[in-house]
């Protein structure tokens, strides 16, 4: 018979929530793209203050108003939480702010690393639009400590195929030399505004008709280069980023990718096809998390063509 707990956390992925327990050491937050036009943290932080905290209207005043969603705020005493929980647990690591925002400190940021470390039972689900300071600030963290993360995995949160390029730009290039373990890192496309083309990382070397969507010559910018059988050899893909997956030091660290569409008032439309894609794309290669359609009421689904994707890497 399962534990009571147990079954909670199998009711939650059953409503597609990954993880057990939100460790918000960092609350509030500015916007870092399109993705965050209707930022979901912003509007739950206003609902539910005490998430994020409240200033004292006047001093001495018992009436006390929320805090600002864009002041920044880092929470020491919260730091702890994960420490306190013996069983394993899915820590959801700053989902009401973001953990490499520009204002939190490198020393504040080293201590939730630490923590994260030293707790080897959970695994923590950090997720930043500020993709270059993450995997700059992971990097150096790695290398003063000589150490990694094996029990996180870092997530790009990104909304379409130019902020995507972008974020695996700079998490696919964490490189701990000496150090046994590379970073792994995901991808939490939600919500989801435009087709994406995944497939030149998670299957570089395949010689596939695309979809109409995704010409090849898109994002390949030379054909493969065949032996003589005519097997593909090397497949050179040049991103935006400027680089190629030939000289990418980690192509295999992509660990995850979650996808979902937008929700409530306002919320803009997600095309299942390109879920269905990534989906496709993702499959055999790297697990998949499909989160929902997004929109409001009737029509709104967590199934694509039928199927709960709930595959995670733990
Ligand atoms: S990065 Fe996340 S928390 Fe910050 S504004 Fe954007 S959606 Fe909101």
């Amino acid at each position: 018979m399962p534990s009571h707990k147990a079954m909670v956390a199998q009711e939650r992925q059953e409503r597609g929530i990954w993880w057990d327990k939100s460790w918000n050491v960092v609350t509030g937050c500015t916007p870092a793209g399109a993705g965050c036009d209707h930022c979901w943290a912003n509007i739950f932080t206003r609902r539910f203050p005490t998430h994020h905290g409240f200033r004292s209207v006047r001093l001495g005043s018992p009436f006390n108003e929320p805090m600002p969603f864009d002041t920044i705020m880092f929470h020491h005493d919260r730091i702890e939480q994960p420490r306190l929980k013996t069983k394993r647990k899915v820590w959801a690591t700053c989902l009401l702010g973001d953990l490499f925002h520009e204002q939190v400190p490198d020393g504040f940021i080293y201590r939730v690393l630490e923590m994260a470390g030293e707790c080897k039972q959970h695994v923590f689900v950090i997720l930043t639009k500020r993709w270059e300071r993450a995997s700059k600030t992971l990097e150096a963290w790695c290398k003063k400590y000589k150490t990694s993360l094996p029990n996180a995995i870092l997530m790009g949160s990104t909304w379409d195929q130019d902020s995507t390029d972008h974020a695996i730009s700079f998490l696919s290039r964490i490189w701990v030399p000496g150090v046994e373990d590379y970073f792994r890192w995901g991808l939490h496309i939600e919500p989801l505004l435009g087709p994406i083309d995944l497939s030149p990382w998670l299957h570089p070397f395949e010689d596939e008709p695309r979809p109409a969507e995704f010409p090849n010559e898109c994002h390949r910018d030379a054909p493969p280069e065949r032996d003589v059988s005519g097997e593909v050899v090397t497949w050179s893909v040049k991103r935006k980023c400027g680089y190629t997956i030939d000289e990418h030091p980690n192509p295999h660290g992509l660990a995850w990718v979650v996808v979902g569409g937008e929700n409530g008032a306002g919320a803009r439309k997600m095309d299942m096809r390109w879920a269905r894609i990534l989906a496709r794309d993702c499959e055999g290669h790297v697990p998949f998390w499909f989160k929902g359609s997004g929109g409001r009421g009737k029509g709104k689904t967590d199934l694509l063509d039928g199927k709960a994707w709930r595959e995670t890497p733990w």
